[in-house]
């Protein structure tokens, strides 16, 4: 990142705009030099709308040709007016931490205490960690602070996309065991939901029940990219909780309505359709159902709303109560007799 110029992010006509950036570590010539300049990476990165929107904020002040982050132009005092290195390590770390300075007194003025960033009992949160809690962010929250209106499982491939002709090193890895602890941690909770008598309905419910109850096996256990993986790659074991729709996805790649040709095996939580056969739902995803029907249904009555978009909420509020609705009558536990 740090050796990204400007103009490495080209505009498009259409599709995906692409990033070009340079690659050091093994940027050896056909003798065994070394440059130290690095090379062209083989394969661009793939970039998602926020990231090229800060690409052009950074062009806006970069010198011409010169790097994103150049050291004379991002620090502001006794420094040459051109350089030719970019921000150092430590100064990264630097800016990382004033973010999160920034980003807590921006809460606290707004009145949202909760979203002020708690001191770090580890103290700084430096490159590696700000990388991992990215990791964390991408793997478990689809639509949430980081991933915003960006679809998890579009920025999962457009990260992942990234590095396929690469070892699966770096963040690839770190995704990947993100991915195995969000699974793991899904799992543990539903284990532990069921056990406390929760009900589970859907037409996935029973493979959900049988996927929890291995998660006592694995919980707490994953600290490796080969244990992540026996949890990644064990079909039996790929639920997703998808907190946008409201439901866990069991999913099964033979089944799932959101999978395109070209995809790779993998759920898109952001095109989740209602009617596939690997949803399954407990009391909880019921509840927060009705919840935002609730929500709906008030923002409509306050008569803000203009009308059109009035209609719109009241669809999709009496949805969300039908969905609540097909639970309750299909719920069961896997303790209780049937009858
Ligand atoms: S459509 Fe099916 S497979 Fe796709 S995310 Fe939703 S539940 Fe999972």
């Amino acid at each position: 990142m740090l050796g990204l110029q400007a103009g490495c992010c080209p505009d498009v006509a259409s599709g995906r705009h692409l990033i070009y950036g340079r690659e050091f570590k093994n940027a050896f010539d056909e003798d065994g030099n070394h440059h130290s300049a690095g090379r062209l990476r083989e394969v661009p990165w793939v970039a998602i709308p926020p990231v090229v929107k800060a690409i052009r904020v950074l062009e806006k002040f970069a010198p011409a040709e010169g790097l994103l982050f150049d050291a004379g132009t991002h620090t502001f005092v006794n420094t040459p007016t051109r350089s030719t290195a970019s921000l150092r390590f430590t100064a990264l770390h630097s800016r990382i931490e004033a973010f999160a300075a920034w980003a807590s007194h921006l809460a606290r003025a707004l009145g949202r205490d909760g979203e002020v960033i708690p001191d770090d009992p580890h103290g700084p949160i430096g490159l590696a960690r700000f990388r991992r809690t990215l990791a964390w962010h991408i793997a478990r929250r689809p639509g949430g602070l980081v991933a915003l209106a960006i679809q998890y499982g579009h920025m999962r491939t457009a990260v992942s996309g990234g590095y396929a002709a690469r070892g699966r090193d770096g963040i690839h890895q770190l995704l990947d065991i993100e991915t195995a602890r969000a699974t793991a941690d899904t799992l543990t909770t539903l284990h532990g939901d069921l056990t406390r008598g929760v009900g589970i309905s859907g037409p996935a419910a029973r493979r959900a029940i049988h996927a929890a109850a291995q998660a006592p096996a694995f919980a707490g256990s994953i600290r490796t990219r080969r244990q992540a993986r026996d949890i990644l790659d064990n079909p039996a074991l790929t639920v997703y909780d998808n907190q946008r729709s409201f439901l866990m996805c069991v999913y099964n790649r033979e089944r799932a309505l959101c999978r395109r040709l070209d995809s790779d095996d993998a759920p898109r939580l952001d095109r989740c359709r209602s009617s596939c056969a690997n949803i399954a739902r407990t009391d909880h995803h019921a509840a927060q159902l009705l919840k935002r029907a609730q929500i709906l249904e008030k923002q409509v009555a306050s008569e803000v709303v203009p009308g059109p978009l009035a209609d719109r909420l009241t669809h999709r509020a009496a949805q969300l109560r039908a969905l609540a609705d097909r639970h309750e009558h299909g719920r069961f536990n896997p303790q209780e007799p049937t009858s």
